[in-house]
């Protein structure tokens, strides 16, 4: 029996050699230094924040250099897929604006190195397989999930490195016939790489991030075709990044670990070995301890919490971008006209060890993000949020859309823009006042003035006597100063801090008075403007419903 018919036995059915594959996916025609690289999830429906993180990278890197960044769906492990866990990541990651020059679309593939879903490309991690066979690279495995298990627990007592290595690799030395025979009888296996590594070895290669670095040898005759034919995630990895020429395999550092494995079998397969760029996880204090942010712990792993909140996509972004290079944060602060796109990403800046992940960082982001938009802009997004998330407010926004533009409007376009609004989620928790549907009266407990004689004065005196809504300014602000004087509280600051047993209060306590009556709450942003935009029979109204 030749070895091809040996392999043919093996791994029957294969339409294709791995020559024909290696020709049908040619080299890609791009400038010297592009980066073609990948998002590689698998299609659970779920992105975490440090997968959002990744793809971020990996979409900046292949952008900047005028490479490719695909998608490829990695669902071969078929116990971790759900029905339309594709599209939700799609669907996620456009919400986020990242964008795919190739790979899996909601409309089919988009490409010419497809099929981009692991699951299509069964015949093709075969005929690799095969080659693998016929060149006496790797072997059929007839041991048995409680076989090997077996072995592992003498391993452990044994106190020896757990895995299927040297002596403990039974089916390595089976004659062809015996291999035969196997099969014949019907006996179910996997193949497993003949892995030439020497533990005792130690192999070193350079992490575009982390740096140089050293690690023993791969001697284990790791699986690399399972009993359902499907690839193991090495095998496929190294299959599908060769086909697709991938330049960088940028990915979660979960897997440095591996790199010996998958740079032999790069070797091993006779194709040229990328580069790797292991990207340090997003952590979490713990109980006094770091960890990874977790899917099944965190609400702020999945990116859909961000959605919710409505903290604006481009504030995310910012924040992993001042994760990934720490000297970003400076070249925004000396670059304010340019566009965040214009920053070159550097895989040598990047953390070579976990980070914390600073919520309150992000939302620091968020509020100056949305400062610094327009008022019109403010609406629209706060809109679509609202039109998700909350009903009530939306109906608000639609119905009094030019009211509310004004609201938005007050204090924004200044030097130091208000920053109230975090996310757009907490939009109805920082204007709501300023709509009738939603205003109660305020409850006095915040002010200093308490009594409500006093406080009936105070109002009443304001709004027949000084109030005019025509006034600009700095008018409303003089009259301000004289009603106080008037009433008894130092209208000047300078005045009440000289001499403050002369007055019972000063301007400030006139003014909260007149904040909460109108606004029902002790900060808010400019009271002159609020008073213009609320208008003299409102002010009026909710004088009267504060005196009640
Ligand atoms: N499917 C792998 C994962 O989700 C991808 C790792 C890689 O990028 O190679 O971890």
């Amino acid at each position: 029996m030749t070895r091809e018919e040996y392999a043919d036995l093996i791994l029957p059915n294969v339409k294709h050699t791995a020559a024909y594959y290696e020709q049908l996916y040619p080299e890609r025609d791009l400038a010297e230094g592009a980066i073609v690289t990948r998002y590689a999830p698998s299609p659970t429906g779920f992105v975490h924040i440090g997968a959002l993180y990744s793809a971020f990278i990996g979409s900046k890197m292949a952008q900047q250099t005028n490479g490719v960044f695909f998608l490829r769906i990695e669902d071969t492990d078929q116990k971790r897929s759900i029905d339309d866990g594709v599209n939700k990541i799609i669907d996620d990651l456009i919400k986020f604006d990242i964008n795919f020059d190739e790979g899996v679309t909601k409309d089919g593939d988009k490409g010419a190195y497809g099929p981009y879903t692991q699951s299509q490309r069964k015949d093709i991690y075969q005929a690799f397989a095969k080659k693998l066979i016929i060149e006496d690279k790797a072997y059929p495995c007839f041991c048995s999930e409680s076989q090997n298990k077996a072995e592992r627990e003498v391993q452990e007592k044994n106190k020896e490195r757990l895995g299927y290595y040297g002596k403990w690799a039974k089916c390595r030395h089976l004659s062809m016939e015996e291999v035969v025979q196997k099969i014949s009888n019907g006996e179910k296996y996997i193949i497993r790489l003949k892995s030439p590594g020497d533990f005792n070895k130690r192999f070193t290669f350079k992490d575009c991030i982390k740096g140089k670095a050293e690690l023993p040898e791969n001697d284990e005759d790791f699986p690399i075709i399972k009993s359902d034919g499907l690839p193991t995630y090495h095998f496929a990895h190294a299959i599908d990044d060769h086909l697709m020429r991938s330049t960088h395999i940028i990915r979660g550092d979960e897997w440095y670990p591996s790199v010996p494995k998958h740079t032999q079998l790069f070797v091993m397969l006779g194709f040229k070995v990328p580069k790797y760029a292991h990207i340090s996880p997003l952590l979490k204090e713990d109980n006094g301890t770091r960890r990874k942010i977790s899917k099944r712990k965190d609400p702020e792993a999945a990116i859909s919490f961000y959605h919710e909140k409505g903290i604006p996509n481009q504030a995310i972004m910012l924040y992993l971008e001042t994760v990934a290079n720490s000297n970003f944060e400076m070249w925004l602060e000396q670059n304010k006209d340019k566009d965040p796109e214009e920053f070159i990403l550097d895989f040598k800046k990047m953390p070579t060890g976990g980070t914390m992940f600073d919520y309150d960082k992000l939302i620091n982001i968020s509020k100056n993000y949305i400062s610094r938009l327009k008022a019109s802009e403010v609406y629209d997004l706060a809109l679509v949020h609202a039109q998700t998330y909350d009903k009530e407010l939306e109906e608000l926004l639609e119905k009094y859309k030019d009211y509310s533009i004004k609201i938005f409007n007050i204090e924004r376009n200044q030097k130091k823009p208000r920053k109230d609004i975090a996310y757009f989620g907490d939009v109805k928790n920082q204007i709501w006042y300023m709509y009738d549907e939603l205003f109660n009266p305020p409850v006095y407990e915040w002010q200093k003035i308490q009594d409500k004689n006093e406080i009936k004065l105070i109002l009443n005196t304001y709004i027949n006597e000084y109030y005019d809504n025509n006034d600009d300014k700095d008018t409303w602000f003089q009259k301000m100063k004289t009603l106080a004087n008037k009433l008894g509280y130092a209208g000047e600051m300078k005045d009440y801090k000289e001499n403050p047993d002369n007055y019972k209060g000063n301007i400030t306590d006139i003014s909260m008075v007149l904040r909460v009556a109108l606004t029902s709450k002790s900060m808010t942003p400019d009271l002159y403007d609020i008073m213009q935009l609320l208008g003299p029979e409102r002010m009026k109204k909710r004088m009267e419903m504060s005196l009640q």
